[in-house]
């Protein structure tokens, strides 16, 4: 029973339910700190979904990677509170109105919202995997060898940063109000622990449309070029319209399958993660 109540109500638990506590917290004007507690609390949750019903057990086994990978997830979700604490900052210099859908219900702004950052972190993490130095940067988030909630932030932080612009800046210079922008954050963090989530959950046919596990597997796949597809973050719209969608049912991961077959030994600290796309590439 358990388990089929995690097979196929998690995603909905997450996406409906902690996104719309968020939704409704956020457009009541709640502090701050309870959309922090939130994201907290949806960490418990995707915890406890893996340990019930685990695609792969030996990945929710905690290895040295846990205390590097909780760093990555406090530095990076940080950045993403610092970057909603800014809006009002950068609003403030856009020397024009904006052209945001005021009028439109708060929950509707907010899907547009996910809908604009989704295309725009979608591109620049394809462009991540073209362009050279920026591959540098997001090689951290590639390096992974097992496939669990928190690897979704899991990356370096100027790469967080680039893909965060890519998303937001577009956002802002439409006008996005403050609470909308904290409601995308607890999405951003919702979504980031499902597309890596290492319980076997099932979303039926809506595998082909949203960026959830089963494809985002795909991405991670350890060999140059065959990884680069599934680029999507909340959709993956973009990748049928790029070409870039892949699929096989068939296909079972393992960690075998994972990381990068070119840098077999990519640093697994943080502070050598932090410091690998700054050295000279042999
Ligand atoms: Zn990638």
């Amino acid at each position: 029973m358990l388990t089929f109540i995690v097979r196929y109500g998690y995603v909905p638990f997450m996406l409906l339910g902690i996104n719309g506590a968020a939704i409704a917290l956020a457009a009541s004007g709640a502090p701050k700190w309870s959309l922090v507690a939130l994201i907290l609390f949806a960490v418990v949750c995707s915890f406890a979904a893996e340990r019930a019903l685990p695609y792969e057990s030996s990945w929710n086994a905690p290895g040295p990677d846990r205390f590097r990978d909780a760093v990555h997830a406090f530095v990076n979700e940080s950045l993403i509170l610092v970057s909603v604490a800014v809006i009002p900052l950068m609003a403030a210099v856009i020397p024009f109105d904006g052209l945001w859908p005021s009028g439109l219900p708060f929950v509707v702004q907010v899907v547009f919202a996910v809908l604009v950052a989704d295309f725009g972190i979608t591109v620049v993490h394809l462009i991540s995997h073209k362009v050279g130095w920026l591959w540098r940067f997001h090689a951290v988030h590639h390096s992974l060898e097992r496939f669990y909630g928190m690897n979704g932030l899991m990356k370096h932080p100027v790469h967080q940063t680039f893909e965060t612009a890519g998303g937001v800046l577009p956002l802002i210079l439409l006008g996005m109000p403050v609470p909308v922008a904290s409601a995308l954050a607890v999405c951003v963090a919702v979504q980031l622990l499902l597309q890596h989530s290492n319980a076997d959950y099932r979303i039926g046919p809506l595998r082909p449309i949203l960026a959830l596990n089963a494809g985002h597997r795909f991405h991670h796949l350890k060999w140059a070029g065959i990884g680069d597809v599934n680029f999507g973050l909340f959709t993956l719209i973009w990748d049928h319209l790029f070409r870039t969608y892949s699929f096989d049912p068939e296909k079972r991961f393992s960690s075998d399958d994972l990381g990068m077959a070119a840098k077999p030994d990519y640093p697994d600290d943080y502070l050598g993660q932090l410091a690998e796309p700054f050295r000279r590439q042999t």
